[in-house]
């Protein structure tokens, strides 16, 4: 609906690079940002709550990871998956990436993982969410849901420091 009347956020720059230092940004749809690693939403979900988890570094291969941010994203990874376990129990997962365009990556230079819960019968439920995936109000409710639980780890992380 947004996108019809022209309020849609115009994302200038890098999708995995929202603007400012904020550790989130609900018009970016930026749950999650640390020194390494950010979390969205996808803006075009295979399923609900399909994340994308990427390093905060542009970028485009896991091979240009250092063994910090490596490590950070795959604790990022475990942590996003974790949540949305605990929000939306889903049945499984997919979780992975793909490298090169050739290879299905819609934004090839910025490396990023996908993360995609899985419901048993989802093939139903996914034919359901193909007709109403543009409807950004169905995206906001999924963001509202998920936001407070890694909100919840940005103070963890603080009171650790
Ligand atoms: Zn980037």
């Amino acid at each position: 609906m947004e996108h019809v009347q022209g309020r849609a956020v115009k994302v200038t720059g890098c999708l995995f690079e929202p603007p400012g230092t904020a550790s989130f940004d609900k018009e970016s749809l930026l749950l999650h940002r640390d020194q390494e690693t950010v979390v969205l939403l996808n803006r075009f979900p295979y399923t609900n709550a399909h994340l994308l988890v990427a390093p905060l570094r542009h970028i485009a291969s896991i091979t240009d990871l250092s063994a910090k941010e490596g490590a950070s994203l795959m604790s990022m990874l475990s942590t996003a998956t974790a949540i949305v376990k605990q929000e939306l129990k889903p049945d499984g997962f997919n979780v992975g990436c793909n490298l090169g365009e050739t290879a299905g990556a819609g934004i090839a230079d910025h490396l990023h993982f996908h993360i995609v819960p899985r419901w048993n019968g989802d093939h139903n439920f996914m034919t359901v969410l193909s007709e109403v995936r543009a409807i950004p109000e169905h995206l906001l409710a999924t963001f509202d849901r998920l936001l407070p639980l890694f909100q919840q780890l940005s103070c963890r992380k603080e009171e650790g420091k």
